[in-house]
C-alpha cells in the first residue's frame, strides 16, 4: 500500500507464538484497533487510496467486517459481509474451499451484491490464501467485478498471491 500505512501497521502490531496451534505465530491487529489515533490513520490513508475507484468494500467475517465498516462509511459506500457458513440467514450463495485440515465455506446474500459493481475485499491477514479465493468467487458470481484484495498483513512464505491470479492484490506489512 504506502509507507505509512506499513509503520502504523508494525507499530501496532501484536505477534503470539504457537496460537491458536503450536506452530502458528499469530499476528493480533487489536492494539491497532485499541489505538484511536493508528486506527484512524490508517482508514484515513485507505480511504485515500481507494477513493474513487470502488463501488463497495466486502469485508471477510470476522476481523475483515472491522475494517470495512469504516472505510465504507468514509467513503460513502455500502460494505458487504462475506461470512462463514451458517451465519446469514438466507437466500445465501456459498463456495467452499479446502483448509490445511478439511474444508471451509464462506456465503454471502446475493441481493448484497450488485452486476458491475467494483468491490474491494478486505481482511487482516492474507496466509494461504483461500478464504479470499473464496470471496472472489463470490463476488464474481454475482456479476460484479473485483477491484482488490487488500489485508494488513501478508504472510507471502504461504504463497496466498498464487490462489488470486490476475488481481490486484495489496498489503500492508509483507512478512
Ligand atoms: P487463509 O485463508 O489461509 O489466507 O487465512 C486467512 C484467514 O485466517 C484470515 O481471515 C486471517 O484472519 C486468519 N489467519 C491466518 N493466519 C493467520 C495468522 N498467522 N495470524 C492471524 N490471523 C491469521
Amino acid at each position: 500500500l504506502n509507507a505509512r500505512i506499513g509503520q502504523v501497521i508494525l507499530d501496532n502490531l501484536r505477534e503470539i507464538p504457537d496460537f491458536p496451534e503450536p506452530g502458528v505465530l499469530f499476528r493480533d491487529i487489536t492494539p491497532l484497533l485499541a489505538n484511536g489515533e493508528a486506527f484512524g490513520k490508517l482508514i484515513d490513508e485507505l480511504a485515500e487510496h481507494y477513493r474513487g475507484k470502488i463501488d463497495a468494500v466486502a469485508g471477510l467475517e470476522s476481523r475483515g467486517f472491522i475494517l470495512a465498516a469504516p472505510l465504507a462509511v468514509k467513503l460513502g459506500l455500502g460494505m458487504i459481509t462475506i461470512r462463514k457458513a451458517g451465519k446469514l440467514p438466507g437466500p445465501v450463495i456459498g463456495v467452499d474451499y479446502e483448509l490445511e485440515y478439511g474444508t471451509a465455506r464462506m456465503e454471502v446474500r446475493p441481493e448484497a451484491i450488485h452486476e458491475g459493481q467494483r468491490v474491494l475485499i478486505i481482511d487482516d491477514v492474507l496466509a494461504t490464501g483461500g478464504t479470499a479465493a473464496a470471496a472472489v468467487e463470490l463476488v464474481r458470481a454475482l456479476g460484479a467485478e473485483v477491484a482488490g484484495v487488500t489485508v494488513l498483513l501478508e504472510l507471502a512464505g504461504l504463497n496466498g498471491r498464487d490462489r488470486l491470479p490476475g488481481l490486484l492484490v495489496e498489503s500492508g506489512v509483507t512478512f
